[in-house]
């Protein structure tokens, strides 16, 4: 894939507000096109979702960019991804050297991308499951970023953030959701920030929505 269509992409994030090194400099190491199905692979660097297969998506570049610089990755911390998809933002969150835990909850799908980070290379905990409850055995995480709309927040992902902790998740309805940046300072104060204006798939599940 050429590097002039991945510097494309950087400048378009850059104008889009992107102003994290760490951040831009993972995604000129990710390959996104090795995340997709290989007719889609010519479409990789344009700034958009696009479909992996089993009704679920690969996220926006800008999305996953404005995500990973809200959660204020720095290397060594601990990260819980909910929505593993196609496996990118796992890739993007291990290449700015976050230990990373990721819950899938269609089982094709986490296969595919626990072998495909695998063969990439990637360090990264998978698990087949329904992440709207988190992954309480390797908690506290020092950010959560949730790939999914859901109704509402989550309480089990609050507890398991750490002291000081970012929560980075979309909340609405099924139409639309702002992007909530939900920091722990303590386990009963929490200060949050917000994004307009998203559209995710839903984020399905126990604490989340019950049906497609
Ligand atoms: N982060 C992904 C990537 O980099 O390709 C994109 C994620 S896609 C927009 C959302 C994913 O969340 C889908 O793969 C979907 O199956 C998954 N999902 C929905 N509800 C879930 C839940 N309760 N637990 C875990 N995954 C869930």
């Amino acid at each position: 894939m050429s590097l002039s269509a991945k510097n494309i992409l950087i400048s378009k994030l850059k104008a889009n507000g992107i102003t994290d090194e760490s951040v831009l400099d993972a995604f000129l190491k990710c390959e996104r096109h090795k995340f997709l199905p290989s007719v889609m692979a010519h479409l990789a660097y344009e700034d958009t979702a696009l479909h992996i297969g089993f009704g679920q998506t690969i996220s926006q570049p800008t999305t996953v960019a404005i995500m990973t610089q809200s959660a204020r990755i720095r290397k060594g911390d601990r990260v819980l991804e909910v929505g593993t998809g196609s496996g990118f933002q796992a890739a993007i969150l291990a290449e700015m050297g976050a230990k990373v835990f990721t819950i899938e909850r269609e089982y094709d799908l986490h296969i595919q991308s626990r072998d495909r980070l695998e063969k990439l290379g990637y360090s990264v905990h998978t698990k087949w499951g329904d992440g709207s409850i988190g992954w309480n055995e390797f908690a506290p995480y020092d950010a959560i970023l949730v790939t999914a709309g859901s109704p509402t927040i989550p309480t089990s992902l609050k507890n398991q953030l750490a002291e000081g902790g970012r929560l980075i998740i979309p909340v609405g309805d099924r139409e639309s959701q702002k992007m909530l940046i939900i920091t722990k300072i303590n386990s009963s104060n929490f200060e949050t920030e917000e994004i307009p204006e998203f559209k995710f798939v839903p984020l399905l599940g126990k604490d989340g929505w019950k049906r497609r």
